[in-house]
Formats: structure tokens, C-alpha cells, sequence
């Protein structure tokens, strides 16, 4: 993890901006966040002793309406990298022209060793210490890597314990029973699958044709993998944190997807590394998902002879260094930020085409969107609502985003920023500028 991972991330503006009409001055307030908090979350411990985790929030920027964005739980959480995110959330909420800001929060903690009880005091001992910095009219959380639906549940109760009301419109990606929306489980996942079904569109691919690799099966990249395979895709490589396997003739996916999701423990005690071979008893398919196949590193998955790759996992995976041998000639960056600057250059000089993280991911805070709207009128939508509104919004933006690419003769990346830091500008601008200002006196 780079210390400037902010830095860099912050950079893409620049180049946006020489393709999009903005206000050197929205892009000087777009160069930092609005605020930055840093608390200790005391936690007792079920041996009796105290531990003490570090936490972050950060608001990026609120011009658009609340600022929105997830929250982490990872030991390689830091300062620099929650700040990325939120710049990141403040670009993909414009790219889906939904009126929120980015923000992002994230603890310094492996989630996997703790018990139950600790994990929900660790989950509420940062709601109680971020309460005063969130609302549901000022910074809504949602889940991201390593926190889950009842881990929202927890920090939406624990916020109305605080404010004495039950306030589910606080927070995203909650437990149905408990106002979370139907359709946001595999709401990062769709709206990724509903781009590549555009590209599918638009350059004539036949899905049965396509082999696809997907690195990390956690809550993103295993709805990608199910959708695509659902329309006849190969997916030929998965991986998680522990690695990965490779099968020529196709992984049964949603075989994996239950081998992966078996277990008691609030995070998966399965790797896809150990899928079951056929004819074991906890394999239910009718060919194994296995046979025939080989297990695999994430670094070979991700340089893999494939049509399609799929990053699902974390930030920085490709960098310079491993970019000139990366095969696949379309990227659909699923994850934030799994591509550095210098590799993004490698690849796109050489013709790679990237479908970036603020649009290909956007499909996750769409449907928080939704989820909050229905928390606030208590009008709930049907699966099939949310689904279709979904559709229409990536299948909208990402049009918006490919058009801009090829009017512009840019990649698509900057095409995506140029397309946020128009609609970001625009409103930065509605606040007046030194042009408004030194040209038009108050007084005369
Ligand atoms: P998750 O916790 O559900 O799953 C993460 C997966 O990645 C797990 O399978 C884990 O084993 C695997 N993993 C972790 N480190 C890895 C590594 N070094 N190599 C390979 N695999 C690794 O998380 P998620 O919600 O699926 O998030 C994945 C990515 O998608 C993150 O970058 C996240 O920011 C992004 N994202 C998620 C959402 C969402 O709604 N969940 C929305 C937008 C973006």
C-alpha cells in the first residue's frame, strides 16, 4: 500500500479536466477532503482485556448532497487510503449522477480474529465514536471489504440508540427485515455485469465465447461471476484471499459460491482453493467444479490468457511491474482502485481496454441511493423495481462514458472522470467562482 495512495488518486483530475469544462477552483476544492476524523474505539475483549483499534471517516466532498460511502475492516486500513476511497465515492456517485459526496470510513483490524461479540462492540464502539460525524442528511455508511449486512444492522442500531429514534435511513446496505433494500446484495455485482453487457452490445461479443477471470469471491465478485455465467460465459479463474483455481471447461459457479458461503463464522472459513471435486459429498452439481482443474496464485490469475479480467479483490494488484504481462484485453475493474497510475499507462498504450472502478463498481451506491430514498418516504420497492432502475442508470452512464471515449479519443477511464468533474464542476460553479465574483460587484 503506498503512503500517497490519496496523492495519486487525486492526480486523475488534471487529466480529466482537460476534457471536461471546470473551474480551476472546483479542482482545488476537489484536492482535499472536507473532513477527516481519527478516533480509538476501546474495545473489552471476551478474555477481559482492553484492546484499543484505530478508526477513520472521511468526507471527501458534500456539493452534490450527503457524502456516501462505505466502511472497511482490514488491517491495512490507513489514512491515505480512506482518503483515496473517498475521493473515489465523490467521483462514482457524479459518474451515476446520484446526489450524493464521497466518504469512506475503515478500522485497523483483522475482523477474521474476532469472536461475534467482539466484532458487534467493535461495530458500535465506532458508530458511538463517529455518531456526531454521520447522519442521514449528512454521511451515510455502507458496507465494503470485510463488513456485512448485520454488521450495518449493529451500527444502525447502536446510531438509534444514540439519537433516541429508530433512523435506518443512517446507513446502507442493512438486513432486509431491518429497511435495507431488496436487490442491494448483488447490487455492486449487476451493475458491473449490466457494462459488460453493453460492451457485449456494442462490440458484438457472443457471452458462450468469453473466458473470464475473476480475482476475489467475496460479496462483488461472486454476483459478477453468477450473472455472467448464468448468460453462458466461461469463467475459467477465481481466486480469494488464500488463492485460486483454474478450470479450462469452466467453473461451476454457483457450486463455488456455496462451498464458499458454507460455514458458521461470520466471514467465510472456505477458500475457492478447496472447492469440492465431484462426487464429494458436499458437491451438488452435475459435473465437478474441480475436475480438471489447477490451483493457481493471484498473480498468475491475474496475467491468465483470458478475454475478460475482473480485479474484485483489492486496491493496487496490478502495478507496473506485473502490467506487461497482463494478457486480457478488457479489464472491468470491479474493485477500487486495483490498478496503480503506471500500470493503468502500460495498459492503455497498449490498447488494453478499462472499464474503471467509479463506473463499473457505481452499482453498489446506486442501489444505497435507492435504499436510503425508500428508508425516508417508507415506500419499498420490488426486487424487480430496484433491478430495472439500476439498468437504466448504468446502462445511461456507462453509454455517457463509452460516447465521451470515443468522441474524445481518450480511454475510458479519463472519459469517466471527465464525465464526474463536468457534473461536479457544474455544480461547484452554481456556488460562484472568481469569474463570477471579480466580474460581477455586489456593489456598483
Ligand atoms: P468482501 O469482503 O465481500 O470480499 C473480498 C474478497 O476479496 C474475499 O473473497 C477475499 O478473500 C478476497 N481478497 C482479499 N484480499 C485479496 C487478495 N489480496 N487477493 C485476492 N483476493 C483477495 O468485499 P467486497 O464487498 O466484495 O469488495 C471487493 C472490492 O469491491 C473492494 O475493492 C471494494 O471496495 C469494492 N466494492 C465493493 C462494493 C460493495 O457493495 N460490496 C461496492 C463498490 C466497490
Amino acid at each position: 500500500m503506498t503512503d500517497d495512495l490519496f496523492s495519486e488518486a487525486v492526480r486523475r483530475l488534471d487529466r480529466a479536466a482537460e476534457y471536461a469544462r471546470i473551474d480551476s477552483e472546483a479542482l482545488l476544492r476537489l484536492s482535499s477532503p472536507r473532513a477527516v476524523l481519527e478516533v480509538s474505539i476501546p474495545v473489552r475483549m471476551d478474555d477481559g482485556s482492553l484492546q484499543v483499534f484505530r478508526g477513520y471517516r472521511v468526507r471527501h466532498d458534500d456539493t452534490r448532497g450527503p457524502t456516501k460511502g462505505g466502511i472497511r475492516f482490514h488491517p491495512d486500513v490507513n489514512l491515505s487510503e480512506v482518503k483515496a476511497l473517498a475521493f473515489w465515492m465523490t467521483c462514482k456517485c457524479a459518474v451515476a449522477g446520484i446526489p450524493f459526496g464521497g466518504a469512506k470510513g475503515g478500522v485497523v483490524v483483522d475482523p477474521k480474529s474476532l469472536s461475534r461479540l467482539e466484532l458487534e462492540r467493535l461495530s458500535r464502539g465506532y458508530v458511538q465514536a463517529i455518531a456526531d460525524f454521520i447522519g442521514p442528511e449528512t454521511d451515510v455508511p455502507a458496507p465494503d471489504v470485510y463488513t456485512n449486512a448485520m454488521i450495518m444492522g449493529w451500527m444502525m442500531d447502536e446510531y438509534s440508540v444514540i439519537r433516541r429514534r429508530r433512523m435506518p435511513d443512517v446507513i446502507t446496505g442493512k438486513p432486509i427485515p431491518l429497511g435495507g433494500s431488496l436487490g442491494r446484495d448483488d447490487a455492486t455485482g449487476r451493475g458491473a455485469y449490466n457494462c459488460i453487457r453493453e460492451l457485449q452490445r456494442i462490440r458484438g461479443w457472443n457471452p458462450t465465447d468469453l473466458r473470464v477471470a475473476v480475482q476475489g469471491f467475496g460479496n462483488a465478485g461472486q454476483h459478477v461471476a453468477r450473472l455472467l455465467a448464468e448468460d453462458g460465459c466461461r469463467i475459467v479463474a477465481i481466486s480469494d484471499s488464500r488463492g485460486g483455481i483454474l478450470r479450462e471447461n469452466g467453473i461451476d459457479i454457483p457450486c463455488a459460491i456455496r462451498h464458499k458461503n458454507s460455514g458458521q463464522s461470520v466471514y467465510s472459513e472456505q477458500s475457492v482453493c478447496g472447492c469440492p471435486v465431484c462426487g464429494e459429498a458436499d458437491c451438488h452439481c452435475d459435473e465437478g467444479p474441480l475436475s480438471g482443474s489447477t490451483l493457481i496464485s493471484n498473480e498468475e490469475l491475474l496475467e491468465l490468457d483470458v478475454d475478460l479480467l475482473i480485479p474484485a479483490a483489492m486496491e493496487n494488484q496490478i502495478t507496473s511491474e506485473n502490467a506487461p504481462r497482463i494478457r486480457a484485453p478488457v479489464i472491468v475493474e470491479v474493485a477500487n482502485g486495483p490498478i496503480t497510475p503506471d500500470a493503468d499507462d502500460i495498459l492503455s498504450s497498449r490498447g488494453t481496454l478499462i472499464v474503471p472502478d467509479i463506473l463499473a463498481n457505481a452499482g453498489g451506491v446506486t442501489v444505497s441511493y435507492f435504499e436510503w430514498v425508500q428508508n425516508r418516504t417508507g415506500d419499498y420497492w420490488s426486487t424487480d423495481t430496484v433491478r430495472s432502475r439500476l439498468q437504466e442508470i448504468m446502462s445511461r452512464e456507462f453509454h455517457a462514458v463509452y460516447d465521451r471515449m470515443t468522441e474524445q479519443s481518450i480511454d475510458m477511464r479519463t472519459a469517466a472522470y471527465a464525465h464526474a468533474v463536468s457534473r461536479l464542476g457544474e455544480a461547484i460553479a452554481c456556488q460562484g467562482t472568481s469569474h463570477y465574483f471579480s466580474a460581477s460587484p455586489v456593489h456598483s
